[in-house]
């Protein structure tokens, strides 16, 4: 038996608003009613707003983030085309792995799992490529295992100096909707996230932005795909219907979760996270601890992966956190299993969740054998967030 709430720090599913939670209950409707594509159009339309897209297209599918990566290599692509990725944490990892299954010839770089995305080693690959033999380049804006986060324009700049036609696919899924994402400046031509993330939902859906460009690759694309047909869903999605039964629960819930981004301002929301997270990087800085971020210009504001100090096994604090105070925490994932815990900061968050996040760490450190200072870490982001206005006092002023 527990009491109180669980603390969710998980970089997601994150925690969802209770007033998007009652948004989604709602009776089941008929998603053929003539009046059903005003709710969806309304969302494709905010979408394209979070994504920063005027050209592109919005889809929506049934799944996660997983499935949306999928439907965005099968659509586009041709078996055994070359594709440039990097491999720095679990979901870059996971992205090569399914881009191999999937039957491309995949030009992996590996790095460090806490590295950043290499821009400099795309450009040299891409401006050698004379033959443009490398049909599209990877870039995982936000790698959720490391918390590193990416310079996807940086990408984009390496294709335009080497004057390369290759397709440019961005992961967001840890960071559209909480961390700046420009899919038109950047030329991303597909973008993928899920529902579970900055969008403050439950997981379900897998959100693509597909450029102009990337519906022409899917012209003369011979990948095998059927239900993650691009062309059936946005011929479908122009009127706000679906080639199949869409969950309508769920876009309840986005309705609201897209008023309430749009409420405080999608330039707020990064700005936010952009707060609490120097907050939670504070704290691990007066630990004594480090990140997984190789480099502190990488940190990402959505997650902060920590190391645990030598003889400390991070599933020992995860455990503890869990167990004794209610707090779920990441765990390390792959070979940072068992040497970093990770407190995921996005969504709906402010700054008492983080510094109930990180009190509940020092006690699941201390437990665990650090060394840390009781106190040390929340004082540091108390420092911190008494710097700078909150999101609430902005508004309120508004
Ligand atoms: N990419 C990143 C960066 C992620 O963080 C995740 C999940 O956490 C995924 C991809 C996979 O997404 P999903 O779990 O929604 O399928």
């Amino acid at each position: 038996m527990r009491t109180g709430i669980n603390h969710l720090f998980i970089p997601g599913p994150t925690n969802v608003p209770e007033a998007v939670r009652q948004a989604m209950n709602v009776p089941m409707q008929d998603q053929r009613a003539h009046d059903f594509g005003a709710l969806t159009l309304g969302l494709f339309a905010d979408l394209k707003k979070v994504f920063k897209t005027t050209t592109g297209h919005i889809v929506m599918l049934p799944g996660s983030g997983t499935g949306a990566w999928e439907a965005a290599i099968t659509n586009t692509l041709n078996p055994g085309d070359r594709v440039l990725m990097a491999r720095h944490g679990m979901f870059s990892n996971l992205w090569v792995e399914m881009a191999q299954r999937l039957g491309l010839d995949v030009d992996v770089i590996d790095l460090e799992w806490g590295a950043e995305s290499p821009t400099a080693d795309f450009a040299r690959r891409l401006s050698d490529d004379k033959a443009h033999r490398i049909k599209a380049v990877f870039v995982t804006q936000n790698e959720t295992a490391t918390g590193v986060t990416s310079d996807v324009a940086a990408t984009r700049r390496a294709l335009d100096d080497a004057n390369h036609p290759a397709l440019l696919f961005a992961d967001g899924v840890s960071s559209i909707a909480s961390i700046d994402f420009r899919m038109d400046d950047w030329g991303v031509d597909l973008a993928v996230t899920g529902s579970q993330k900055g969008l403050m939902l439950p997981a379900g859906l897998g959100i693509l932005g597909v450029s102009a460009k990337a519906m022409e690759a899917a012209k003369t694309s011979t990948m095998r795909r059927a239900y993650f047909e691009l062309s059936d869903q946005i011929k479908n999605n122009a009127t706000g219907y679906f080639p199949y039964t869409p969950p309508t629960q769920l876009f309840h819930g986005l309705r609201k979760s897209l008023d309430r981004i749009m409420a405080e301002g999608l330039e707020n929301v990064f700005a936010r996270h952009h707060r609490l997270a120097s907050g939670v990087r504070a704290a691990v800085h007066a630990w004594g601890l480090q990140t997984a971020a190789r480099d502190p210009a990488f940190a990402s504001d959505t997650v902060t992966a920590i190391r645990t100090p030598d003889g400390v096994d991070a599933r020992d604090v995860m455990r503890i956190g869990y167990d004794r105070y209610n707090c779920s925490f990441g765990s390390g994932l792959g070979p940072l299993m068992g040497k970093v815990f990770r407190i995921g900061h996005l969504g709906d968050l402010n700054e008492g969740m983080c510094l109930t996040a990180i009190a509940l760490a020092e006690l699941s450190l201390h437990a665990a054998g650090a060394k840390v200072t009781f106190g040390a870490g929340v004082a540091a982001a108390q420092t911190v967030y008494a710097a700078t206005p909150t999101t609430a006092a902005r508004l309120a002023a508004e």
